[in-house]
């Protein structure tokens, strides 16, 4: 049969039961699986041999939603974690160790900010923060001989600046380095950084995958097409046997698989960030409208928008779908059908009367989330991003009057009406 489209993959990727099995994908809420021999637990543990043996490791639960996801974005493997911090983590912590280097987008969430910034930098990973807008020269002088990677967000939170993932991936390859993309807000209904010629995608599928925010939860999808074998003495934990693991080489017993497989069997095995199994059956049921939705997302987004630019109250809009935002350009290239429902915008006045617009709010409410069927708003500077400095914040690309609004899937007039309201009374 061919290729199903990705309509199809998010309602039945995944999961196809065979004759008498459950319709719907079952919550295996199981720590261990049974075998009748010595012989066929010890294949399991050597690698030699596919199956469920413990949660931490593997569950057919999580296994069948990452399936799904592997297959929304193309990859050869992918693997769930409990969040999306883990999922950033994990995916640089995989070929990074200490006195590693890694350069990444300065425009990114708030949280992978610290983790990069602060706390790889106690484990002795380095990073260097880069503006996307520079040119390739200024970027090229950031590599170093100890250089691992290069991050960025297809489209950045909270600011919606859309990421070249095709030049970063030239610029990362001439270096001899994969490049992670974090695809959180795009998804990839809307753009699959794998056709662009990255690496790694990572996602926070507390976002939009879900929709409804009812778990945390993050994901890292191999595209299997950095050839680590070539670059073997920058990946040695790649290339080099594993001496926790009986002297396996992953490139050589996986091939494709091997940066994936390493990250089950060494990272999840020793620092264990797994999405519990009824989490993925939740994520599964959001996946199953993740194509409605994001739809739905991106065209109350666009009238939302709109509807700010003509706003005489409002002293600036980003959305890289309109085509007055300096990122349009890019965003008709790796977003044709639409980006996402995230929108940042300022308001003229000061700092206060931003807070007192967003007090004024009837059901569009203010919360520490972004991403899910209902409209909600985030003023960045005093919520998510509230431990950088000024200096960080205008690095990250977050101005201080950002405000963060995320468009839902409710009734557009609704929501432009609550809009209206909130700020007649500033
Ligand atoms: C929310 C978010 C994260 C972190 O994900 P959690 O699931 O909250 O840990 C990472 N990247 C992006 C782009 C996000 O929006």
């Amino acid at each position: 049969m061919k290729k199903k489209n990705l309509d199809t993959l998010c309602v039945q990727g995944g999961w196809s039961p065979k004759n008498g099995e459950p319709r719907v994908l079952p919550i295996y809420q199981s720590t261990t699986f049974k075998y009748s021999s010595t012989e066929e637990m010890a294949d399991l543990f050597d690698l030699k041999a596919d199956g469920y043996f413990y949660t931490r490791l593997a569950n057919p639960t999580n296994d069948c939603v990452a399936a799904k996801i592997n297959a929304l974005e193309g990859g050869v493997g992918c693997v769930l974690t409990s969040s999306g911090q883990a999922a950033n983590f994990y995916a640089v912590f995989n070929i990074c160790e200490a006195g590693s280097h890694f350069i990444t987008s300065a425009n990114i969430y708030g949280g992978t900010f610290n983790l990069f910034g602060t706390t790889m930098k106690k484990l002795g990973i380095e990073a260097t923060f880069v503006d996307p807008d520079a040119s390739d020269e200024e970027i090229e002088a950031a590599f170093r001989p100890n250089t691992r990677c290069f991050f960025g967000e297809t489209i950045s939170n909270p600011g919606g600046n859309v990421f070249d993932i095709e030049r970063f991936a030239k610029i990362a390859h001439k270096h001899g380095v994969p490049l992670i993309v974090d695809n959180t807000f795009a998804t990839p209904i809307n753009c699959r950084p794998f056709e662009w010629g990255c690496d790694i995608v990572t996602h926070s599928t507390t976002k939009y995958m879900d929709g409804h925010a009812t778990q945390v939860g993050g994901a890292v999808v191999d595209s299997g097409n950095f050839d680590w074998e070539k670059y073997a003495d920058k990946f040695p934990g790649l290339c080099l046997p594993d001496e926790s693991y009986h002297g396996l080489t992953y490139t050589k017993a996986f091939g494709k698989k091997a940066y994936i497989t390493k990250l089950v069997s060494q990272l999840m095995r020793d620092l264990g960030s797994i999405p519990a199994p009824m989490n993925c059956f939740l994520l599964n049921l959001g996946l199953e409208t993740l194509h409605l939705r994001m739809a739905r997302h991106c065209e109350n987004a666009m009238k939302v928008a709109q509807w700010l630019e003509a706003n005489p109250k409002v002293a600036w809009v980003n959305y890289c779908s309109l085509p007055s935002s300096k990122y349009y350009t890019l965003a008709q290239k790796y977003l044709p059908n639409g980006s996402c429902g995230v929108i940042a915008f300022g308001l003229k006045g000061t700092r206060e009367d931003a807070v007192k617009f967003m007090d004024n709010l009837d059901f569009i409410a203010i919360v520490t989330h972004v991403a899910d069927a209902r409209t909600c708003v985030l003023h960045p500077a005093s919520h998510t991003h509230r431990q950088l400095s000024d200096e960080q914040l205008k690095e990250a690309g977050v101005a201080p009057d950002l405000i963060r609004l995320s468009v839902g899937i409710e009734n557009v007039e609704d929501i432009i009406a609550d809009l209206e309201q909130a700020m007649e009374k500033m």
